[in-house]
């Protein structure tokens, strides 16, 4: 196997950056760099073929992921998550063709396992030793886990708020847990003031983790044998999944795999913290800081993402859309997911489902589109969000 990784180039003013050398965001600019790859050769010398052969995890993408030695990656066997058929739920709406993509399955119960994975393997490739994350919870649960593999030292900065069992990992995992007084925009400006030369894996400042997360869209594509759903209902924080997603349906098609249909991608956030919505009904290009953000879904209480431009324009240019969900909801959506489904969904996957009810009352989705919700994480690790039997 062999990757094509060939260099990094900032999405927005288009300039080019060694990918041999640690690297965050653009010097010139400030925004989000993303990996390149020669995808010429990719197309001539990569066939669906080769993933017969495969384990189901995250590498078996390896032409298109940014590891060049396969020696220096770190697993614990994130990705190759199951598809589900939501029948029971369908049915209720008399939509025939709506599924479940549940990430709830991946190493450390959520899907930031695909990304630190990604990125974990690729500080350690250059030689990283120290390695730090603000994160809302389950990326430095993440983070925690890979990094101790990895044998690094590791700084966690997260909410004095985060559900207590995000804070138990980083702590059986050994890492360096900071509790912050404020969000997770204020976990990263305390780990900046505080970081003695750490390498910093904030979201999409650190260009690796997003190639992690591609992995969803690729394997979205692979499950549905290379012809994309519909709609991909997200529940969106720093949107690394969105932006991870489109990018891999871009690559896919530069390398012949699947043709120019795309799905729309409709973005969820909470009532109490919603940004991209607000951004996206408004026209506007960035989205500005939420105030007071509040919601139970830890994970999409971020009240600000460096990527905002590029979420707004990959909503836009799907023809997808933004909406919004309350708490209350979120909280239904998590019972009816798991009596119905046997899902039990992090309160962000159970957002998706909240939403795709009120897409289809506004119309704005037909019941027989194909529709995929994504179950970003294990509901266990918010157990106080559910009831003890009476
Ligand atoms: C981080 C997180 C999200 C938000 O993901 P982004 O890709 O950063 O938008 C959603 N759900 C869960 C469970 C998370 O941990």
């Amino acid at each position: 196997m062999k990757s094509y990784l060939t260099h990094l180039e900032c999405t927005n003013c288009n300039q080019n950056f060694s990918a041999d050398q640690v690297q965050t965001i653009c010097c010139a600019c400030g925004k989000v760099l993303f990996a390149r790859y020669d995808l010429e050769k990719v197309k001539q010398y990569w066939q669906k073929s080769h993933l017969l052969q495969r384990p189901h995890n995250i590498w078996r993408w390896f032409e298109i992921m940014p590891v060049l030695d396969s020696k220096h990656v770190v697993s614990l066997g994130e990705g190759g998550t199951p598809l589900l058929r939501a029948q029971a739920l369908g049915e209720k709406h008399r939509a025939e063709q709506l599924y479940i993509k549940d990430e709830g399955l991946n190493p450390t119960g959520s899907f930031k396992a695909r990304g630190l994975s990604a990125a974990v393997s690729k500080a350690k490739e250059l030689g990283v030793k120290t390695i730090a994350i603000p994160s809302a919870g389950n990326a430095a649960a993440a983070l925690s886990a890979y990094g101790s593999r990895a044998k690094m030292e590791i700084h966690v900065f997260m909410p004095n708020d985060t559900p207590a069992m995000m804070m138990r990992e980083a702590t059986v995992y050994d890492a360096t847990l900071h509790l912050v007084d404020g969000l997770i925009n204020q976990a990263g400006q305390q780990l900046r003031e505080s970081s003695e030369n750490w390498f910093d894996v904030s979201t999409l400042k650190e260009p690796y983790r997003a190639e992690g997360k591609k992995t969803m869209g690729l394997e979205l594509a692979e499950q549905f044998d290379w012809v994309l759903p519909d709609a991909i209902i997200y529940p969106t924080g720093g949107g690394t999944g969105i932006v991870g997603m489109w990018k891999a349906f871009e690559e896919l098609e530069q390398i012949g795999w699947i043709d120019g249909q795309r799905p729309k991608m409709i973005s969820v956030q909470a009532e109490g913290c919603a940004p991209i919505v607000q951004a996206f009904e408004s026209g506007a290009d960035h989205a500005e800081l939420w105030p007071d953000a509040q919601t139970i879904a830890p994970g999409i209480r971020v009240p600000a993402a460096i990527a905002d431009y590029l979420i707004l324009q990959i909503i836009r240019d799907s023809n997808g859309t933004a909406l919004t969900v309350s708490d209350s909801e979120i909280h239904t959506a998590i019972y009816e997911m798991a009596n119905q489904e046997g899902v039990f969904a992090a309160p962000e996957g159970a957002a998706t489902y909240a939403a795709y009810k009120k897409l289809l009352t506004s119309k704005t989705l037909q019941p027989e589109e194909k529709a995929v919700l994504f179950n970003t994480g294990t509901g266990m690790k918010t157990p106080d969000l559910v009831a003890l039997p009476s």
